[in-house]
């Protein structure tokens, strides 16, 4: 996947429901990479629904069908409103049971954690700020994480950390 939310607790569903966004700047939210959603709705009455340039071909799709007759249809719906009302939907429409989407090859990640003790200091925070910014104009793959303690602890210190998250290399992907 080119792009994750801030933590992986979330369902799939769960999270495109929602409208949950990425954790990478540059990338747009997991949605842009939905390309078929499979719904079961009221009646146990299931569609496969795409945008209206889908990925399914509407011809094999019926004909697959027409050859099953003992099968249950999967009704196809190629058409973007409905497409896109679907994919941020928070359970409306039905249950997402499946869907299909683009993904890219496996890369790995590197992460760098730095922990203030006692907290952030003006600097820190102006390069964090200003690395953030530097890296989202650069159209660079890098997510800042900032956890910031507001409660005093100790001498009145604020213990934080700065992850910095980077993709390395892509790695070759594994045929299964
Ligand atoms: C630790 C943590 C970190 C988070 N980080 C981020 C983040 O980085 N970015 C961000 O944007 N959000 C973030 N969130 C918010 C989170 O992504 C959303 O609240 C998300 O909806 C949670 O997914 P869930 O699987 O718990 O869904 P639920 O809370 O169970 O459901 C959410 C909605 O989706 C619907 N739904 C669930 N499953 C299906 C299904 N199979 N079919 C149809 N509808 C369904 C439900 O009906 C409901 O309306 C975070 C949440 C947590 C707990």
């Amino acid at each position: 996947m080119y792009n994750m939310g801030g933590a992986d607790v979330q369902s799939f569903a769960g999270a495109l429901s929602t409208g949950t966004h990425g954790s990478g700047g540059i990338h747009s939210a997991y949605h842009d990479m939905v390309r078929s959603i499979l719904l079961v709705a009221g009646e146990g009455k299931v569609y496969r629904i795409e945008p209206s340039k889908g990925i399914t071909d509407k011809v094999k799709h019926n004909r697959f069908y027409e050859g099953n007759p003992d099968l249950d249809k999967v009704e196809l719906i190629q058409d973007d409103d409905k497409f896109y009302a679907v994919l941020v939907s928070f359970g409306c429409f039905g249950v997402i049971y499946s869907a299909i989407i683009e993904t890219r090859p496996m890369s790995y990640l590197k992460k760098k954690n730095d922990y203030f003790s006692g907290g952030w200091d003006e600097a820190t925070i102006k390069t964090t700020i200003s690395d953030i910014v530097d890296s989202l104009r650069k159209s660079e793959e890098i997510f800042h994480y900032v956890q910031f303690n507001p409660y005093p602890f100790g001498k009145n210190e604020h213990p934080s950390y700065l992850t910095r998250t980077l993709t390395l290399v892509k790695k070759k992907t594994k045929e299964w």
